[in-house]
């Protein structure tokens, strides 16, 4: 039988695992979310016998139920090649406090790229399952992070074209760098003057506007999402938890079924809420804790049960992180109310028109197994050289995120589970502020050459990522007005 999904603000709204990936975002607004839960089906000591790509298909079967046996691993196998600099995909490193989980091993050197090498395979494949005539546009707001590896993932595929919106001044040099120089003769790329929210805002105003829908059929074309808020993201990301747990019993590190703890550096909450959904399916976990920057507004809905994007957004050197709407909060939100979607719609229509909502009691009580916690700039820095001088180990300012939130959390708890801290980034990507954490002096403007810094401090190899950027010529140039979103990708589409 099918496991159907169905919309956290309407139940009525249900569809297979294959159209939730086509459609990305339910009609009404919700996000798509399992029936019910599924279990593994295989035990840990035949898990930790397994590699990557083996245990991505025991985990991933589970959820997208009306793909064959063959398509998923077709998927998996086009996605979790060479594109990875280590066979491993996602390699388990010791730290002085805590183990490193690595997601930075594909073509952008950025966890992103977990989930959307395998995006485009699971979505073409839905495309033709549900005899969709139309070229799918791939619409894509972007912290940073997600715009380059969906490009990367997205380029020259056939029948697809991809638009990536982003914060003119919200993302680092290397960042841009790879965005602008993006090949491929589908994909666009535009700066806004804004930042991620007022991005993604106007993304999803695309995505429920019935009239632009209406026209972009007739031209033929659909939209789908390559946000975080696609199941076809969000399930592939489940992987790499039980892939963790796997590796840690394999190498003996604990004992079977002993809990251990992960600490993510959370931004949208698609990554640690896979954590969540790893949990629900069999992985035991302890302690889920999730770690912010200054835009700490997650850290005080664990606090208090207020989600309030009323602040100051702050501009940070983890900008990944950098965001006071976390939209897969909704999915959590919705299963702490038991599936109420009428509530679940409440709460984010209040989020909408207030831009501040309330959990309940009984919500509150359902968060259990969920820690909040925050780092200021300056701790972020001090976790950097921290970890560097106790181990020699660099980390990048996101993962920096996570270790100080960890680091605090153990003196303030003496918790002396095994933790797992999810490292998202290269620190490749973010060598300015690595270096600069590293009290490193005269630290060069030159991208490269803080590379090449880099390699000397951390003795690792620089990535093919940063070497690649390096003579690219820049091919994008576009630059919008947030209210200009609309009328940009028409013109891209030749829509008038
Ligand atoms: C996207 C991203 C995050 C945040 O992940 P979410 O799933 O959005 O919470 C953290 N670190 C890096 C480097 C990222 O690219």
């Amino acid at each position: 039988m099918n496991l159907m999904y169905r919309s956290t603000r309407d139940s009525k709204n249900r569809v297979t695992a294959s159209q939730a990936v086509l459609q990305g975002l339910s009609p009404d607004g919700g996000l798509f979310v399992p029936e019910s839960m599924p279990v593994l089906t295989k035990s840990m000591e035949e898990l930790s016998g397994m590699d990557y790509r083996e245990i991505a298909y025991e985990v991933m079967k589970l959820f997208l139920t009306d793909y064959t046996e063959e398509e998923l691993k077709d998927c998996i196998n086009k996605a979790y090649d060479s594109k990875f600099d280590t066979p491993e995909i996602a390699p388990l490193k010791k730290g002085s406090e805590a183990y490193y989980l690595e997601l930075f091993h594909g073509s952008t050197i950025a966890f992103k790229d977990m989930a959307l090498s395998i995006l485009p395979h699971l979505l073409t494949k839905a495309a033709k399952k549900n005899n969709v005539k139309e070229d799918i546009v791939i619409l894509t707001a972007t912290s940073g992070d997600t715009g380059k590896a969906a490009l990367a993932g997205f380029a020259d595929v056939p029948g697809t074209k991809i638009i990536v919106f982003y914060p003119k001044d919200g993302v680092s040099s290397v960042q841009e760098k790879q965005m602008v120089t993006q090949k491929g003769d589908n994909t666009y790329v535009v700066g806004i003057k804004g930042n991620f929210d007022d991005a993604q805002t106007g993304v999803k105003l695309m995505f429920n506007d019935k009239e632009l829908a209406d026209r972009l059929k007739q031209s033929g074309y659909l939209f789908s999402s390559a946000n975080s808020i696609n199941i076809g993201r969000l399930v592939p990301q489940i992987v790499y938890y039980v892939y963790t747990y796997a590796t840690l019993y394999k190498k003996k590190q604990i004992e079977p079924g002993e809990k251990i703890n992960f600490i993510v550096p959370t931004g949208n909450f698609g990554n640690i809420l896979a954590a969540y959904y790893a949990k629900q399916i069999g992985v035991p976990v302890n302690q889920l804790i999730c770690a912010s920057n200054e835009n700490k507004v997650l850290f005080d809905f664990f606090q208090t049960g207020r989600y309030d994007k009323n602040r100051p957004f702050v501009l940070t050197e983890s900008p990944s992180m950098d965001i006071l709407v976390s939209s897969n909060l909704e999915r959590l939100i919705y299963h702490i109310a038991d599936g109420d979607s009428d509530k679940t719609a409440q709460l984010m229509k209040a989020l909408t028109t207030q831009g501040v909502y309330d959990i309940t009691d009984s919500m509150k009580l359902n968060l259990k197994g969920f820690l909040g916690g925050w780092a200021s700039a300056e701790e972020t820095r001090a976790a950097i050289d921290r970890e560097f001088k106790e181990s020699g180990y660099v980390i990048d300012t996101h993962t920096a995120v996570a270790a100080s939130v960890y680091h605090d959390y153990v003196i303030n708890t003496k918790d002396q589970t095994k933790s797992v801290i999810v490292s998202t980034a290269s620190p490749y990507k973010f060598s300015k502020s690595v270096l600069e954490a590293l009290h490193t002096e005269n630290v060069p403007e030159d991208d490269y050459e803080q590379a090449l810094i880099l390699k000397q401090v951390s003795k690792t190899v620089i990535p093919n990522a940063v070497e690649e950027i390096r003579t690219a010529p820049v091919v994008h140039k576009r630059v919008c007005e947030t209210a200009e979103m609309q009328r940009v990708v028409k013109e891209i589409l030749k829509i008038i």
